[in-house]
């Protein structure tokens, strides 16, 4: 597996500066393009890594999972479906756009950020310190990594910058759809946001996602197994962006993105995979991740079709 995870990144290597790093969080601008790792947990919690599977980034995106799950958790599905619906468009099949004034649960996604916004009003905590602590820890739980932390460079630049999800989330309370005050809301998301993972802590998370719930390592049970169809479901329809038919076709099992170039990607009984390279492309998923997870899975048959 490791040879074959090397000559993958090679075959890949000439696609990690198609694409560009994100820049509209300006931390995030300086990750370095030349930076490409990969890393696979399989059954027997065996791992295999290539590249540079050491470097750290911020998972972005690829929290929104973990934030579904803990929402999950904490509150159960039918209050997580009254908040946040699960549909990649949340328009119905003979819509030309958006034209009414209502905001309701089935207009958004837990994979967007408005979902992932308002799921962590349902996350349990006596405040939002609380409720983020939590979150880290079923985040390093998952990755068996009790050392991951919020890099903090990055987590005062979104801060700093993010007026587009402040309008998102004001935009949630004006709809009635959080009661919390929005600027506590937001730090703990960008806090989640913010939390730095290296390929291989991806490549555990997943496993636990596609193992329905265990540990790899230690079999303990992390989460309930339905949780893991629910999300994985999810993953599925909705995990990368507005790329997510394609990459169904192209690669066909669940997986999420993030802008800090990360996807995380999950073979159900069979395998996580972690994979950073950090420029992305106009849909925002990191342009030879995608590439690698392609051949990765043409070479291995791992589409779940
Ligand atoms: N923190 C980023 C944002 O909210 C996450 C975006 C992403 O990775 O998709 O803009």
């Amino acid at each position: 597996m490791i040879e074959l995870l090397k000559e993958i990144l090679e075959e890949c290597y000439k696609y990690r500066k198609n694409g560009t790093v994100a820049n509209y969080i300006p931390e995030l601008a300086k990750a370095d393009p030349d930076d490409f790792g990969m890393c696979v947990v399989s059954g027997d919690a065996a791992i295999c890594s290539a590249g540079d599977h050491g470097k750290s980034f911020t998972m972005q995106s690829i929290v929104k999972p973990i934030i579904l799950l803990l929402a999950l958790m904490d509150k159960g599905e039918e209050c997580v479906r009254a908040l946040v619906g699960v549909e990649a468009t949340g328009k119905p099949f003979d819509a030309f756009n958006y034209s009414d004034q209502a905001l309701k649960c089935e207009h958004i996604n837990p994979m967007i950020n408005t979902g992932a916004i308002a799921l962590c009003t349902l996350i349990c905590g006596e405040t939002y310190d609380e409720k983020f602590s939590r979150l880290l820890a079923l985040t390093r739980k998952m990755a068996n990594n009790p050392l991951l932390e919020v890099d903090e460079a990055v987590y005062l630049s979104e801060k700093a910058t993010g007026s587009k999800n402040r309008a998102l989330a004001y935009m949630l309370k004006a709809y009635g759809m959080i009661e919390d005050d929005v600027e506590e809301v937001l730090d703990c998301y960008f806090r989640a946001c913010s939390i730095k993972v290296t390929s291989l802590d991806l490549a555990k998370i997943a496993f636990v996602l596609a193992n329905k719930g265990l540990n790899g390592e230690t079999d303990d049970r992390i989460f309930d197994k339905k949780h893991a169809k629910y999300i994985n479901a999810v993953l599925m329809t909705c995990g990368m962006y507005d790329g997510s038919g394609e990459f169904a076709i192209n690669v066909g099992v669940p997986a999420k993105s993030g802008v800090g170039g990360g996807i995380m990607a999950v073979v159900p009984g069979r395998m996580g995979i972690g994979i950073y390279s950090p420029s992305l492309d106009s849909k925002g998923n990191s342009f030879a991740g995608i590439k690698a997870l392609e051949l990765l899975s043409k070479k291995l048959d791992l589409s779940i079709f």
